[in-house]
């Protein structure tokens, strides 16, 4: 089940969003999207430069870098030097090729590791009509923003007609690979964006709603980021997000350890180095219990959190023991008594948040003052 939840690279904190031409400031469509200065809010001018802090932020392939602060991961200046070599082979390799080419260049991972990854990219269609199940319908006006692209997964589902989606990831190097897949499927008009979860360059009550699957256990600051996403989210606009369990009872998805989840915070670190020798620094996973206190204290005010039912087609790609064991899930969380006992120790969580401003503030009365 472990193989469900990996995310495209173990550890890389994802954020980014890509331009048609490289000298537009809007996102032009359907729906009109102001970018803002990350440092000051100030609206972007054409070439993404904003006129308050006279920074003009550098691009690749019309996707702009307005990070902020510093990828915990992996430096952003390494992570520019990988972008640099993708964006020398871009015109040469197709889709597949890049990202063989990506883990190429990032040798950090067994081979078997690199084949669940590309399988949970490959995979992703009925994985990203879920989110969007669970996001569910009502939602106002406006376009959406996937937190976290990575390489353009749920960008690439056709899932919104009509609807303008932003992708926006931390790793340009990510960007590259999933400009890459979207001008292949013939969704060049996806703009993408390179920049920080906790500092989004967006004006605030842009999006209609924000998707961030297996995103936030990789940010550098959880409650900024929660933050931020209500801060860029119209009114009855939602957040959704998925994300792995701290006390699932089945292996650590990223690194393919069990019990991780289990041992205090600061044990984990070394644990994961000792049994696999893998860097477990970037990830934070919460229980079901840490993330409704997360939520309650964020702007969101709380949310619904429940374990999901798995897609078929990620259970077809599992072997025999592993497989029964996710159809058995699935029928644990078809009731409700399941559904409590999967929230406690299953393998992961749909998360689903609402900025709800309230009704409209009344104005104060008058107070006579004597002259
Ligand atoms: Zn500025």
């Amino acid at each position: 089940m472990a193989l469900l939840l990996e995310r495209e690279l173990a550890g890389a904190l994802k954020f980014v969003v890509t331009w048609p031409s490289a000298h537009s400031y809007r996102l032009h469509g359907p729906d009109m999207l102001d970018l803002a200065c990350p440092r000051c809010s100030t609206p972007l001018n054409e070439g993404w430069a904003c006129p308050s802090c006279n920074s003009s932020p550098r691009s690749l392939r019309g996707i702009p870098d307005l990070r902020v602060v510093e990828d915990a991961y992996l430096p952003n200046a390494d992570d520019w030097a990988i972008a640099l070599k993708l964006d020398a082979a871009y015109e040469r390799l197709d889709f597949r090729g890049l990202l063989d080419f990506y883990f190429d260049l990032c040798p950090d991972l067994t081979s078997a590791d690199r084949a669940r990854q590309v399988s949970h990219i490959l995979t992703a269609g009925p994985r990203a009509r879920g989110w969007v199940e669970a996001i569910g319908g009502g939602l106002p006006d406006g376009p959406w923003l996937d937190l976290g692209c990575g390489s353009g997964s749920f960008l690439s589902e056709d899932l919104k007609a009509g609807r303008e989606t932003v992708g926006i990831d931390v790793a340009m190097r990510w960007l590259l690979v999933a400009r890459k897949r979207l001008d292949e499927a013939g969704r060049g008009h996806v703009r993408l964006v390179c920049g920080n979860a906790e500092r989004l360059p967006f004006a605030d009550r842009s999006f209609g709603a924000v998707v961030a699957g297996d995103v936030i256990e990789h940010v550098a600051d959880q409650a900024a980021t929660l933050v931020e996403a209500h801060r860029c989210l119209k009114p009855t606009g939602r957040l959704f997000m998925a994300t792995p369990n701290r006390f699932s009872l089945t292996p650590e998805p990223h690194v393919g350890v069990w019990g991780v989840g289990f041992l205090p915070r600061r044990w984990m670190l070394g644990y994961v180095r000792w049994v696999r020798k893998m860097d477990f620094r970037a990830i934070r996973t919460l229980s079901y219990v840490g993330w409704t206190r997360a939520l309650r204290r964020s702007p969101f005010g709380g949310a619904s959190i429940v374990p999901p039912t798995l897609p078929g087609t990620d259970l077809a790609a599992m072997g025999g023991l592993k497989r029964r064991l996710a159809v058995g899930y699935n029928r644990l969380v078809a009731n409700r008594l399941g559904r409590a006992a999967m929230r406690a120790v299953g393998p992961l969580f749909h998360i689903v948040a609402t900025r709800d401003d309230g009704p409209p503030p009344t104005q104060p009365p008058l107070r006579e003052t004597t002259p």
